[in-house]
């Protein structure tokens, strides 16, 4: 037997429908937020992942799935979906349209990471984008979007974290201020973090091993040396989130640490699912554009993984509607009787009415077992009486109601 590869995951009848409600529950919420759908190849030139993404995070540095086409290309499956998206932004003049451009992605990604709870290799991330708006009321309706997709769905106990990363002003000086803080204490920071002292010093701050947490528990904060245009959009963000009632808690660990991100940055955390808690992540990233080879736009999104989204909805006890449910079973008794319903069966499924009928040649007592299965709300039976009244026998399996049925009227009877 061949199994599928480590850290992917076949999606099954009986959880595909859980992915179709929560993918429409995205699009309608994306609707109303006049958020239009951008689809992006899943693999790109590497580059754009080496400069999107940016050289020094872990998904460039360990993750990604780079390989060379057959023409000597280095081709990577995309890690994540923003940097994709920059790059058409870019390369359709979108830059030349009415901005901001609103888009939403549904994507899957890869990384190459160690499978666990919540962590694949493929994997899956709803996502939007707003590029061309620098105003901070566009970042609080991306914060707000976000939590009014999880509110729709029923999603319980998400913290929202936001935070302020600055701009290439005022972070400078607070790098130096953090490294200085940590000098002392460079031995007992995990290799990585010694790592990112002289690379990335703000990625410390988001190290989830033991020992870095308390060595940063009392480190400077980033929003003690916001410059004032920094600050002025933080307390806007901030502002505007109040007018809408969005909760949220500031945390100055949370960081992206990249050159390009600036200012706001933002997480959802589920305290339910383990340790891979963050649903949700995103932020302002005012470099990215320029950095891909754009004119100076700016940008803020944020991604969500669809994954961990269902182990919270799981977590917060919401019960999805399946909506793929067949709604009529025609039981027919003999081989007229089924020509009929198979006649009648694609009858109703041209008028959008989801039926089904007995393939299997069962006998009528397994026929009913099987319909249950379904969960089916009607069984029509055609035995021979039926058939020669021109009737079906409609027993509605909800209330075991049953009554006889004119095949004219069948639509009528079961269209609700
Ligand atoms: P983490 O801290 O979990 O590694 P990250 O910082 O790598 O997250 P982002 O790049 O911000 O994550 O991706 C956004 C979201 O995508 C995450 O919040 C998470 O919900 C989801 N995600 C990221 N990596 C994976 C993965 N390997 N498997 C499943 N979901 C993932
Ligand atoms: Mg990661």
């Amino acid at each position: 037997m061949i199994n599928a590869p480590k850290g992917t995951k076949d999606l099954l009848p009986i959880d595909s429908y859980k992915w179709q409600y929560v993918e429409k529950t995205a699009r309608e919420t994306a609707k109303a937020f006049g958020i239009s759908e951008i689809r992006t190849p899943t693999f790109e030139h590497t580059e754009v992942f080496l400069r999107g993404v940016g050289e020094g995070t872990d998904i460039v540095n360990k993750e990604m799935y780079t390989f060379n086409d057959k023409g000597g290309r280095s081709i990577t499956l995309k890690p994540e979906g923003t940097a994709g998206v920059a790059r058409a932004f870019i390369e359709n003049g979108m830059a030349n349209t009415a901005l901001p451009a609103k888009l939403f992605y549904i994507t899957q990604c890869f990384r190459y990471e160690r499978p666990q709870a919540g962590r694949l290799r493929e994997f899956h991330q709803f996502g939007i984008e707003f590029l061309g708006s620098k105003e901070a009321d566009i970042d609080a309706e991306a914060i707000l979007f976000a939590k009014t997709f999880f509110d729709k769905l029923g999603v319980k106990g998400l913290t929202l974290y936001i935070n302020s990363i600055g701009c290439k002003n005022c972070r400078g000086k607070y790098e130096e201020a953090l490294k200085d803080y940590l000098k002392s204490q460079y031995d007992n920071l995990c290799p990585l973090c010694r790592e990112r002292f002289e690379k990335n010093p703000l990625r410390i701050l988001d190290c989830k091993n033991e020992d870095c947490k308390i060595i940063t528990a009392n480190a400077p904060r980033i929003l003690d040396y916001l410059c004032d245009e920094c600050q002025t959009h933080f307390d806007k963000v901030q502002t505007y989130l109040n007018l809408s009632g969005v909760e949220f808690k500031i945390n100055a660990n949370i960081v992206r640490g990249l050159d390009y991100y600036t200012k706001t940055v933002f997480e959802f955390v589920s305290e339910n699912i383990g340790a891979q808690g963050t649903v949700c992540g995103g932020g302002r990233y005012d470099g990215l554009i320029k950095e891909l080879g754009g004119a100076d736009e700016k940008g803020v999104g944020f991604a969500m993984g669809i994954e961990r989204l269902l182990l919270v909805l799981e977590a917060s006890g919401v019960e999805i509607p399946n909506e793929n449910k067949i709604s009529l079973y025609f039981a027919p008794m003999g081989e007229k009787e089924k020509e009929k319903a198979f006649s009648l069966a694609y009858e109703l499924r041209l008028k959008g009415i989801a039926c089904e009928l007995d393939h299997m040649s069962r006998g009528i007592k397994a026929q009913f077992k099987y319909a249950d299965k379904l969960g089916v709300k009607y069984v029509a039976v055609i035995g021979s009486t039926e058939l020669e009244k021109g009737v079906v026998k409609l027993k509605n399996m909800q209330n075991g109601n049953e009554e006889e049925v004119a095949y004219a009227n069948l639509y009528q009877a079961v269209k609700d």
